[in-house]
């Protein structure tokens, strides 16, 4: 288990003993913590032969019982998942989901489902979802994950025990990410929210650098106005390139204000901070509410506009008479 879980796991698996836990639970947290490895671990938890109130020395789960080897082999009948990896979870995914918990436990130890990502199911997918909710089977247990719980129906959410994970503390990731034979630093943290799994991908795909190349050209444009398209297409790459940005105008603007440069997110960029920091507070604050604007609109999951390209170049067009 990832190291900033382990007090959670700890608090959930003493829930499950004392039989505390619901027949529900949402595991709530920002994307790229976990919540997949912690609810599957809590399954083996659930279904573990060796889980019971009066056997509390025994770890849980065992990892050696007939039950925890048919997971390990991903081959459980009382273990169902629903994976949040397609573009959304649909009614017949959930139909047969509350069909499989309606059948009797086949090893006796309860069953358990586990729906990732659950905030992508369907209205349709919800509403079935809901009666298994309101008419638990038996010894079923539901486990949900969600990076987004806002977008969950309230009812689910009020039948379901909520359980959220925190952001990590930095220090606990970057340890981890060091082990994981990575270079780590604060920034590429702060730009993935701090999210561990997200920082993992993004310094393995070798996006830190690519990070530093497109605010550093950003930065200097006032001096090499040629590379405006480029710095143009390289903004509209990935939505979250307009979040870098962000970032860096931000830490801009408190060094503008006279602020001490403790809490800058991109700590690595703090030159180019300062180069940016001269151009004032009115400046760049004026700058940074237009980019907030515009990454509300062309934020992904609205659907990114077909104009996204001229709202973008309009901005930074009026950003090179910002800085003339
Ligand atoms: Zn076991």
């Amino acid at each position: 288990m990832y190291p900033w879980l382990s007090g959670q796991e700890q608090q959930l698996t003493a829930l499950i003993r004392r039989r505390q836990l619901g027949h529900a639970l949402l595991l709530k947290g920002v994307a790229g913590t976990g919540k997949r490895e912690l609810a599957t671990e809590l399954a083996r938890v659930l279904l573990c032969q060796h889980t019971t109130v009066a056997s509390n020395e025994q770890p849980a789960p065992c990892g050696h019982c007939h039950s925890c080897q048919l997971i390990k082999a991903g081959n459980h009948s009382d273990l169902h998942v629903v994976t949040g990896q397609q573009r959304s979870i649909g009614v017949d995914a959930i139909r047969q989901l509350t069909q499989v918990l309606s059948e009797s436990a086949r090893l006796g130890h309860g069953k358990v489902a586990v729906i990732e990502q659950a905030d992508k199911m369907t209205e349709a997918a919800a509403n079935a979802l809901l009666k298994t909710l309101e008419e638990p089977a038996g010894e079923a247990t539901l486990l949900l994950t969600s990076a987004h719980p806002e977008r969950l129906l309230p009812t689910i959410r009020s039948r379901c025990q909520q359980w959220l994970l925190p952001v990590p503390e930095s220090d606990v990731v970057l340890r981890w990410l060091s082990d994981q034979g990575l270079e780590p630093n604060l920034a590429a943290l702060n730009v993935n929210q701090g999210s561990p799994l997200g920082t993992r991908d993004y310094l393995a795909a070798g996006t830190d650098k690519r990070r530093q190349e497109l605010l550093q050209q950003f930065a200097l444009l006032a001096k090499q106005p040629q590379t405006l398209t480029s710095v143009q297409s390289g903004l509209l790459e990935q939505p979250v390139h307009l979040l870098w940005l962000q970032l860096l105008l931000q830490d801009a603007l408190q060094l503008a204000l006279g602020l001490s440069s403790t809490g800058l997110r991109l700590v690595d960029s703090e030159a180019l901070c300062r180069t940016l920091s001269q151009l004032g507070p009115e400046r760049l604050n004026q700058a940074l509410t237009g980019l907030l604007q515009l990454r509300q609109t062309l934020q992904p999951g609205a659907g990114r506009p077909v104009n996204a390209g001229l709202q973008l170049g309009q901005w930074l067009n009026d950003w090179m008479i910002n800085i003339r």
